[in-house]
């Protein structure tokens, strides 16, 4: 189990080739490393992080009644898709109900988003041991 500034550096390392390869993919590994990272379920540097935006902490505080290290925030492709869907069904609610539709939800630079955060959710994955 790697600690939590391995991990950062490994997702600040691994933005670089994928910010290269999509700007859009780069950043999101980032955000998905440093802000979402799956140690978003415990005290963890992105949780201290998150504290500083209170909305942020806010709105991904579901994630701390989750175990650590389940599931649903470790294992890759579940834990990425499982905040994805997270996002994009309160931004479809706010859309819907305010008036403005599906227009932020129905938008390919999501495909970009989930990549970016897969990367950054499968290096955890991987220094934590593949648990
Ligand atoms: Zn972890």
């Amino acid at each position: 189990m790697a600690s939590g500034n391995t991990h950062d550096s490994s997702v600040i390392v691994a933005a670089i080739p994928v910010g290269i390869v999509s700007p859009i993919a780069g950043i999101s590994c980032l955000v998905g490393g440093l802000l979402l990272s799956p140690d978003i379920d415990c005290k963890s540097n992105p949780v201290r992080r998150l504290k500083k935006f209170p909305p942020l902490y806010w709105f991904w505080s579901p994630w701390q009644r989750f175990k650590h290290r389940s599931m649903w925030t470790h294992f890759p492709i579940l834990c990425t898709a499982l905040k994805l869907t997270w996002v994009l069904f309160w931004l479809a609610f706010v859309g819907i109900a305010t008036g403005h539709g599906l227009g932020w939800v129905l938008r390919s630079e999501w495909v970009s988003v989930a990549i970016g955060w897969a990367i950054s959710d499968i290096l955890h994955w991987l220094l934590d041991g593949c648990p």
